[in-house]
């Protein structure tokens, strides 16, 4: 493979500890997690994330070793108490940080989960690092939570920093897959709120959504809110949107209505 062949970024490694067991980084788990996927579910938050995206509410994620190195064992274990509850109720969601960064051990628990409990598995990213993996590593995720964050390339990478392609490129392959995917994009006043820019994306997720019908579910629009603020204080990092207002219940209504206006469900 040439240099301009390949994907940009890159996933790190697989860990493994001295008895020679696959580990990950985690940064917390939330057992009752209901904004994560479909119905109630567990949700594990893996650290590691290659973006900088302004609103990001936790900022304690992007660096990989800030989380707790665990074995799959270890974690598939904890999931397990709550599997008879979760196989009725909702599933696992993994997000973070960004998921994909520590894609040997997030595939082996969504892979692990499915084969002894029987559960759904959600995986929300960015998208950035996938096309550093197979179809097949996709096989145990049920649904894809995919974050498309902007749909103006310059304006993306103000907004992220990092390009907007890959994303858009793994968008395409998800529906070639066939893969059931919930479009999330957060709305933040003056950064993703402009008509034209909606009306964009909404195009984009329409036509995505008329390639393989049925496979986007839903779009999610998530109005952008500042709890993550106090974090970016902590670690002493500059919190560029502390003048941004969050979204009235009025405009996220617009934006929403956009995207209904092309027959996508959207909440
Ligand atoms: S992709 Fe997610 S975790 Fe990474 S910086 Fe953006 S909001 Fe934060």
């Amino acid at each position: 493979m040439n240099d301009t062949a390949k994907p940009p970024g890159e996933i790190p490694p697989a860990v493994v500890d001295e008895q020679g067991r696959l580990c990950g980084f985690v940064h917390s788990v939330e057992t009752g997690a209901a904004v994560d996927g479909p119905g109630v579910r567990f949700a594990l938050f893996v650290s590691g994330c290659q973006f900088r995206c302004l609103y990001c509410h936790n900022p304690d994620t992007w660096k990989l070793h800030n989380g707790v190195l665990r074995t799959v064992d270890d974690v598939v274990a904890q999931i397990g108490k709550y599997a008879g509850f979760l196989r009725l109720a909702g599933g696992l969601t993994i997000s973070g940080g960004e998921p994909l960064m520590q894609a040997h051990f997030v595939r082996e628990v969504c892979y692990r989960v499915k084969q002894q409990y029987g559960l759904h598995t959600a995986l929300d990213t960015q998208g950035f690092l996938a096309a550093h993996l197979p179809d097949d590593w996709f096989d145990p995720v049920d649904l894809v939570l995919l974050d498309i964050k902007h749909i103006d390339p310059a304006k993306y990478e103000a907004l992220t920093s990092k390009p907007l392609q890959p994303t858009l490129d793994f968008a395409e392959r998800l529906m070639a897959m066939k893969k059931k995917t919930w479009i999330r994009y957060v709305l933040v006043p003056g950064w993703s709120d402009a008509w034209d820019d909606v009306e964009r994306h909404a195009d984009y997720i329409k036509a995505l959504s008329d390639q393989a019908p049925g496979c986007i579910e839903r779009v999610e629009v998530l109005p952008f809110h500042k709890m993550g603020e106090p974090k970016w204080r902590a670690l002493n990092l500059e919190y560029a949107l502390d003048e941004t207002p969050v979204p009235t219940p009025a405009l996220t209504e617009r934006v929403r209505e956009q995207y209904r206006q092309r027959g996508l469900t959207v909440c």
